[in-house]
């Protein structure tokens, strides 16, 4: 077993793992940055719908969950410009629809009053702000009712009872997965450690022992300082340091399909209905789209500490062919019932991601804790931090807080 030494060890090459490394790095601060998987930004951060969210669809929470969310994208773009140098990642879909299924939790009227909270509180941001965009846009209005000809162009209004046109968007996160992939190569300040799975860490007084195995066999580093930003598998390593989890846990394994378009619908509206078990179909500017339906792409729930490793095949993106196309098929069908033209499209990949949230019962339960994303952020323990990003949308604003976290330890050590 080879062991070696890391200042600062940062566990999770995601888009909340790498954006901590080249934050410090950023810094001058040296990292080294370590996955399981062969490539960085492979797991939840590439296999994810993109949206950046405004906090529109956090309408049945404490209003708490969508001010978190604006506040990260809103800050979006400009941290990951300082990251990458610039924005040729940024590649925008087709602004969403919400559309109000007829037994949604909540009733068009009471949408509306939460959609208007949130624009009046991303005027004010941006007004106060003049920093802050939103993707590269500063938009005013944030929605408006959709009208009867609107959906009928687009939607089969049989299942709705109301639309409302958004200014909210979604990134296609492929291109900003290479983007971060070359900018953890091209940081002299950041070691990347790929293939390698962690298993064990310890507390060892002045420091932590973080072992595991991997491509090359069996390993082991000692770090001041250890980060965590492994999403599914961060509280099951956080328990092994004494971080006890939340009871109420709840792990999703959700199926995605990319499709490329007929042609008619090329440049049509992106698409989320709310609220309770639905989906979403996200319509890129190359042409391909994102398409969801949440009674067919949810293939898996536990309230484990940690979902099975059987999950792990589908979170790397291999899915066997003909569960591909049975899968592809099935949300295909279900969307095409209200999105017509959707079953035209032709299936391009199929795969999965983790989804970690607190609840114990559905989306379609007023009550759930998945209407809430509040409880995200950096819990620190010593030189042990543990990262909860919630979404993609508030990763890179969580990391600033983590790097914060990392540097003010050890400049707290250092002798003065
Ligand atoms: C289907 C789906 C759709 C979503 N849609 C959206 C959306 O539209 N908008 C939004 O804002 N958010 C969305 N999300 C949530 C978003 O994808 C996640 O919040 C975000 O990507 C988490 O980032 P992360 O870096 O923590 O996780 P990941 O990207 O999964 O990174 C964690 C990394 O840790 C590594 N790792 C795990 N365990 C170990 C171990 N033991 N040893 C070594 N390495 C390990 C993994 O290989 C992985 O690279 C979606 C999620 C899913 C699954």
């Amino acid at each position: 077993m080879s062991l070696s030494h890391a200042s600062i060890l940062i566990l999770g090459a995601g888009l909340q793992g790498a954006g901590i490394a080249l934050e410090l790095g950023r810094r001058g601060i040296a990292v080294t940055l370590l996955d399981q998987d062969p490539v960085a930004m492979n797991r939840a951060s590439l296999r994810n719908e993109g949206k950046i969210h405004l906090g529109l669809i956090w309408a049945n929470a404490s209003f708490e969950t969508a001010a978190l969310q604006l506040d990260g994208a809103l800050r979006f773009r400009s941290i990951l410009e300082r990251w990458l140098g610039s924005d040729e990642w940024l590649s925008l879909s087709t602004p969403f629809h919400y559309l109000v299924a007829a037994d949604s939790v909540l009733a068009p009227d009471d949408l509306a009053v939460h959609y208007e909270k949130i624009q009046e509180r991303c005027r004010r941001e941006l007004d106060a702000h003049p920093e802050l965009d939103y993707l590269g846009q500063r938009p005013h209005c944030l929605y408006r009712r959709s009208t009867a000809d609107e959906i009928a162009t687009h939607f089969d209004e049989g299942a709705l009872s109301a639309a409302f046109a958004t200014s909210e968007l979604a990134i296609d996160p492929a291109p900003l997965a290479i983007a971060l992939r070359m900018a953890i190569e091209r940081c002299d300040k950041i070691t990347f450690l790929p293939s390698r799975t962690v298993r064990e860490i310890a507390d060892t007084g002045g420091g932590y022992r973080v072992a595991g195995d991997g491509a090359d066999g069996a390993w082991c580093l000692h770090a001041r300082q250890v980060v965590n930003a492994t999403w599914e598998r961060r509280l099951a390593l956080d328990q092994q340091v004494g971080l006890a989890p939340p009871t109420d846990l709840l792990h999703r394994l959700k199926y995605r399909v990319l499709a490329r378009l007929p042609d008619e619908l090329r440049g049509a509206p992106s698409v989320t209905m709310v609220l309770g078990r639905y989906g979403d179909v996200v319509v890129r500017p190359d042409g391909t789209a994102y398409l969801s339906w949440y009674p067919v792409g949810l293939r898996g729930w536990t309230h484990d500490i940690e979902p099975p490793r059987a999950w792990d095949a589908a979170c790397r993106g291999e899915v066997p062919e003909d569960e591909a196309r049975d899968i592809a098929g099935r949300i295909q069908g279900a969307i095409d019932a209200w999105y017509p033209g959707i079953a035209r499209a032709t299936p391009l990949q199929v795969d999965a991601g983790a989804i970690v949230a607190l609840g114990r019962s559905d989306v379609d339960d007023a009550a759930s804790g998945l209407h809430d994303r509040s409880r995200i952020g950096v819990t620190s323990c010593g030189g042990y931090h543990s990262v909860e990003p919630g979404k993609l949308t508030t990763a890179p604003r969580i990391a600033l807080d983590a790097a914060d976290r990392v540097e003010a330890f050890d400049r707290e050590r250092s002798p003065s």
